[in-house]
């Protein structure tokens, strides 16, 4: 029987709408939620991301101000816009559009956006928190795949996880996310030997690498849930020959579903829950910061 398809679409969709309900309640009680997108030398890709950035905060009821700055701008007047939003009361979260030119220092602007505003958790502070397993905002990605996993009905404790791919960003974070949750899990990257001899085993399978069809059927436990976060453009040819371009994820989506019991689909799978995830993050930040106060 072919494997469940989860339609991130649909789910996103669903997340979308309660993210509006939420972000109404919360401007009825006096705290408008506001998102505060930093810039740093914007090239036409990016003002049309940010554009369509600004659509979605509208949709779903968020102001949204862009903040632009020149692509030779200093890592202090960076550090210093960021403060200048941290300061801001009637901003409730705030992103940092990547990449940043060089030589600006990524991770060093990261740790100076307030924890309570730092919508994506990519703070330092925030990855940390996970340790503990009190995190404050966790990384939109791997909400996302936990998203996933919740709605393929697997159930956590004592199962055995398997995370292909162990980047700051996703890997990790879903590793110590699936940790707490009692899972067993094995973190597998670039120096595992033998993939597959691990993989094989896995109940709950999450590749998040950024090679297209790392994963094939036999690197599958059958009935398995495959959680694919990658996202690569490939050149293919189609029924006439033509070379097109197309967006595949890590797994091979047409033999891997023929032995998993659950999979999600790249594209329409993690990607469009994750950005539904900065958004619940967004509610979830602007009510931690009302706490605070
Ligand atoms: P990354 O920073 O490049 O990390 C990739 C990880 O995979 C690293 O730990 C790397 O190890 C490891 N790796 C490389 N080759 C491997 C192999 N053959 N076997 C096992 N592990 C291997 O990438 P990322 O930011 O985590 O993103 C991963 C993928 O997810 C990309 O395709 C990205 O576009 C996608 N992504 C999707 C979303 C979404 O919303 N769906 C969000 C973020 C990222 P080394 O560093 O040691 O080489």
């Amino acid at each position: 029987m072919p494997a469940r398809c989860l339609d991130g679409n649909a789910i996103a969709a669903e997340i979308r709408a309660e993210v509006a309900r939420d972000a109404a309640s919360l401007l009825d009680n006096g705290c408008p939620v506001k998102l505060a997108a930093v810039l740093v030398g914007s090239d036409e890709a990016s003002r049309l991301y940010a554009e369509s950035q600004r659509k979605l905060c509208g949709s779903v009821g968020f102001a949204y101000e862009l903040v632009e700055l020149p692509a030779d701008v200093s890592q202090d007047d960076l550090h210093a816009t960021i403060d200048r939003l941290n300061a801001d009361a009637s901003i409730t979260g705030i992103i940092l559009q990547l990449p940043l030119p060089a030589p600006l220092d990524t991770a060093l602007a990261q740790w100076r956006i307030d924890p309570y505003k730092d919508v994506e958790g990519v703070n330092p502070a925030n990855i940390g928190l996970l340790f503990y397993g009190e995190p404050l905002i966790q990384p939109c990605t791997a909400l996302a795949v936990l998203e996933m996993v919740r709605r393929s009905g697997a159930v956590l404790r004592g199962a055995r996880a398997v995370v292909v791919g162990q980047s700051t960003i996703v890997g990790r974070p879903v590793t110590m996310a699936l940790l707490a949750r009692m899972a067993t899990v094995t973190g597998c990257h670039i120096a595992t030997r033998d993939l597959a001899e691990h993989t094989r085993q896995a109940e709950i399978l999450v590749v998040a690498v950024g090679k297209p069809r790392l994963v094939g059927a036999e690197l599958v436990r059958p009935g398995a849930v495959v959680i694919d976060v990658g996202i690569n453009r490939v050149v293919q040819r189609d029924a006439g020959g033509r070379e097109v371009k197309r967006t595949v994820g890590d797994v091979d989506f047409d033999s891997v579903s023929a032995v998993a019991g659950t999979i999600t689909p790249v594209p329409g799978g993690v990607g469009p829950v994750t950005v539904a995830m900065l958004l619940r993050n967004t509610i979830e930040a602007a009510r931690k910061q009302r706490q605070r106060r």
